[in-house]
């Protein structure tokens, strides 16, 4: 009897897929390096989380956490086979606009959770250019930060609470849902960025804040000299006023349309685009 066998016998045909298919979907990231693990488990729900780890440690089988799969370096391939432990239709989500707090399972995606936020008038800042299928959970595992970081920060700026299993299949809370949680050690902030090798996350409490007003994006251009940026880009500087992001384009030169749909040139130019 195989591993995969055994796996059925505990938690049942359903949740577990050999498909062909399947496997390959779950055999790789963004990278598309592939390996085939033995087999893709669909959890119902936390007590089956336990079950599968508990198994794959007595048995010694390789478990990979997985989300979208929208990883960039492999940390989502199963490189060792084994159990893929696919979280991508955990996606209940629960806003508490008073705290500005948000329960989250690990499957919902970035751009959902900050739809949700911004119905109540609040915004989850981390925005990886994946946001919109990358999950909670894999975005946790990577720590990902995003365009508006310079801003914002990175995920790991937004997490008030984890919760999830150990491999050995034990379940374990960091942290809580509630804003001042200082004593003992910061095991949260050890798995976020751990990329599931610390444990599998199967729950987060995390920060929400005002969403801004209104966005601008404004063009500056200056003329191509050593000094310009340090000099001109000062009313910009973080301390003054801090963007979302910044882009530099060096266009030299640099055409732009008038009002009147004519193209003017500025010759030896730069550009600065601000967004806040
Ligand atoms: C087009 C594109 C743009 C991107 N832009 C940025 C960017 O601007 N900034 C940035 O930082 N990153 C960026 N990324 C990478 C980003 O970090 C990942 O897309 C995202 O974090 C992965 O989320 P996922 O749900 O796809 O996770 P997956 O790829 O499925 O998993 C990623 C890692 O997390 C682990 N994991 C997944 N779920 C869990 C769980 N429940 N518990 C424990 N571990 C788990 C996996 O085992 C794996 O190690 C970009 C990626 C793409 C493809």
């Amino acid at each position: 009897m195989t591993s995969t066998d055994k796996l059925r016998q505990v938690i049942g045909e359903a949740s577990v897929s050999v498909a062909e298919d399947v496997l390959f979907r779950s055999s790789m990231d963004n990278l598309r390096l592939s390996r085939l693990p033995d087999a893709v488990v669909f959890p119902r729900d936390e007590e089956m989380v336990g079950q599968v780890l508990r198994l794959a440690n007595e048995l010694s089988v390789p478990v990979t956490a997985r989300g979208a799969g929208s990883a960039t370096t492999g940390a989502t391939t199963p490189w060792h086979g084994g159990w893929v432990l696919d979280f991508s239709q955990w996606q209940q989500l629960h806003i508490d606009p008073v705290s500005q707090m948000a329960y989250v399972q690990p499957g919902v995606t970035v751009q959902a959770l900050d739809q949700a936020a911004l119905k109540h008038g609040l915004t989850y800042p981390p925005d990886p250019g994946s946001a919109k299928y990358a999950t909670i959970g894999g975005t946790l595992a990577c720590n990902a930060g995003g365009l508006r970081g310079a801003k914002y920060g990175v995920t790991r700026d937004y997490v008030y609470a984890l919760e999830g299993f150990l491999p050995t299949g034990e379940f374990v809370r960091w942290g809580a849902g509630v804003k001042k949680y200082v004593s003992g050690y910061n095991m949260r902030d050890l798995w976020i960025g751990s990329e599931g090798t610390l444990g599998v996350i199967t729950g987060a409490v995390l920060k929400l804040i005002p969403a801004p007003e209104s966005r601008q994006t404004f063009f500056v251009r200056f003329l191509l000299t050593k000094s310009v940026p340090c000099v001109q880009l000062k009313p910009f500087s973080p301390s003054a006023c801090c963007p979302a992001h910044w882009n530099f384009s060096i266009v030299s030169p640099l055409y732009v349309l008038n009002a009147c749909g004519n193209a003017v040139c500025f010759p030896d130019m730069q550009v600065v685009r601000f967004c806040w």
